[in-house]
């Protein structure tokens, strides 16, 4: 299994070893660092690798004047992320079928943004010369149908939509075959995000994926998570809890433009290995942009 790489297979995840570390240590000592080398050698990370880690936590920890363990937890985080960093598995690009019609599905709880996100990809996409259909796929939401369709309008795109409470499915079946039609690059999918009923949420995931195939044999090329950023630990189990229904290739974190610090990447990403391919930064069309690792963590070390 991919999503079971390096640290991963460690029961507890690393963070919470760190933090049950910081709650022992009154202050830092030497005693302290010795057991954070254990922690992170039994996480996998090569030795070699954990002296040069915990060198430059030393020296932070000094440059910064830091005492309480708690507050090194950061660091120790900005010091493992840069090992994530080279890991290929890390990708933000878009996988595009050059071939056949690229078909992205999103999903995500009502309020994180979904409807907002497929707006700004489909601008994106259309400054990169593409052309782009969406389809309105949350027939259950009030009012989410009319949401997509204004921002189709704006974009000046096609918004596939069916009725408010009719089949997701079928308004995707129509959406496949007039995006064949019209010979379009992508097609992106909205659903509904029912989290609360999760048999519900899997079966017509599965259902839409069935579809999808009959009309694009290898299925849809993405399936975006939409995670609200200052949701922060909810928002990793949202997707610890998406991750269980369905395969998702990529997260979209919204709102990163309201929150301080975006630690909950780090987070999602000791938790189930599934890269952040982009970053919301307010309500505008064009506020999105492709996940920078050096950018974030450049922000969380200021
Ligand atoms: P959906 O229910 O998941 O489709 O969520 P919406 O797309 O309707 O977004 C919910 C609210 O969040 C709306 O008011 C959006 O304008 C707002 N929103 C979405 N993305 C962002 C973002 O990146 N930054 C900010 N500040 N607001 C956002």
């Amino acid at each position: 299994d991919k999503y079971v790489a390096g640290l991963d297979k460690s029961n507890t995840s690393f963070s919470s070893k760190i933090n049950e570390l910081a709650a022992r240590y009154r202050e830092i000592d030497d005693d302290y660092f010795e057991e954070l080398e254990n922690i992170l050698i039994m996480s996998d990370v090569g030795v070699n690798m954990v002296m040069t880690i915990v060198d430059e936590i030393k020296k932070e920890v000094r440059l910064q004047n830091i005492r309480d363990p708690k507050e090194i937890n950061e660091i120790i985080i900005d010091k493992m992320f840069v090992i994530y960093a080279n890991d290929s598995y890390m990708t933000t690009k878009i996988n595009y079928d050059s071939e056949d019609l690229t078909v992205i599905l999103m999903i995500g709880v009502n309020g994180a943004g979904k409807t907002t996100t497929i707006a700004k990809l489909a601008h994106m996409m259309l400054n990169e010369g593409k052309t782009v259909m969406v389809a309105a796929g949350d027939t259950f939401r009030a009012g989410a149908i009319d949401q997509l369709d204004v921002w189709a309008k704006r974009l000046g795109i096609e918004c596939v939509k069916g009725k408010e409470g009719g089949d997701p499915s079928s308004v995707v079946f129509d959406a496949l075959k007039r995006a064949k039609e019209k010979n379009v690059d992508v097609l992106i999918c909205d659903t509904a995000g029912r989290l609360q009923n999760k048999v519900n949420l899997m079966n017509e995931l599965e259902k839409m994926n069935r579809i999808i195939k009959r009309v694009v044999p290898q299925g849809p090329q993405e399936t975006l998570l939409v995670i609200d950023a200052t949701t922060g630990q909810n928002g990793v189990s949202q997707a610890q809890e998406f991750s269980k229904i369905t395969n998702i290739t990529g997260l979209v974190l919204t709102k990163m433009d309201g929150t301080a610090k975006g630690g909950i990447v780090l987070s999602i990403k000791d938790a189930l290995n599934i890269p952040v391919k982009f970053v919301g930064l307010g309500e505008q069309m064009d506020d999105l942009q492709e996940f920078d690792l050096e950018q974030y963590i450049y922000g969380l070390c200021k």
